[in-house]
């Protein structure tokens, strides 16, 4: 078999891909992908977005580690790295109006052969997840589910723009202009804060003035 630098081995087709092999060969591969090839992504985002079809770097990587298998001997277990990047407009849930939500995925998964096995591994290993492998793995299929895993409980804006006073909820002291703070819904914003000793010597060792945000 002969290799191809610089071309990602092997990887013929991300949707039908023998993750089995993949990790045992320790390959690796990247593409792009699009949100308009991710339906249920496509759904998240608003209709009036500026760009529906953003894309998402993705990188994976496969390998294996010795561990105890079920019939008691050492073999390889596979392992797939995931990591993906990128970008996608989701309706502000303050607001109502889109922007931009960044996505940065890096999962870890064990490789397992059946949803039996799957369900044997305890859950609580939060670093690692696990995936039921095959001969055609849809790795689209999941680096939509991972992207969908991260999606935010609830979208919005760092900061709104021009948000409505109707909106800023028990903030008494709304009308200070300017006052970006007073949008924190705890309202402890509204008092004006006490210079933290620290951030004084470090705005002092930058030479600028007092930093308000941190
Ligand atoms: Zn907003």
């Amino acid at each position: 078999m002969t290799q191809h630098p610089g071309k990602p081995a092997g990887l013929s087709d991300p949707h039908e891909l023998d993750l089995f092999e993949f990790a045992r060969s320790g390959r690796q591969a990247a593409g792009v992908v699009r949100v308009s090839q991710l339906p249920r992504m496509l759904n998240e985002v608003p209709a009036e977005a500026p760009d529906r079809d953003t894309g998402f770097t993705w990188q994976a990587e496969g390998s294996t580690q010795p561990e105890l298998q079920d019939d008691g001997t050492e073999g390889p277990q596979p392992y797939l790295r995931l990591a993906i990047h990128g970008a996608a407009w989701l309706e502000c849930q303050r607001c109502m109006t889109p922007y931009s939500q960044a996505f940065n995925v890096d999962a870890t998964y064990r490789i397992v052969s059946t949803e039996g096995e799957a369900e044997e591994f305890p859950l609580d290993e939060d670093e690692v997840e696990v995936i039921v492998g095959s001969r055609q793995f849809d790795l689209i299929d999941l680096i939509e589910e991972e992207l969908l895993l991260s999606l935010p409980l609830v979208p919005k804006h760092e900061v709104c723009p021009e948000v409505h006073e109707s909106l800023v909820s028990g903030a008494a002291g709304a009308e200070g202009a300017g006052d970006e703070a007073a949008l924190d819904e705890a309202g402890e914003g509204e008092e004006p804060e006490r210079p933290n000793p620290f951030a004084a010597l470090e705005s002092l060792k930058r030479g600028e003035p007092g930093d308000k945000k941190h």
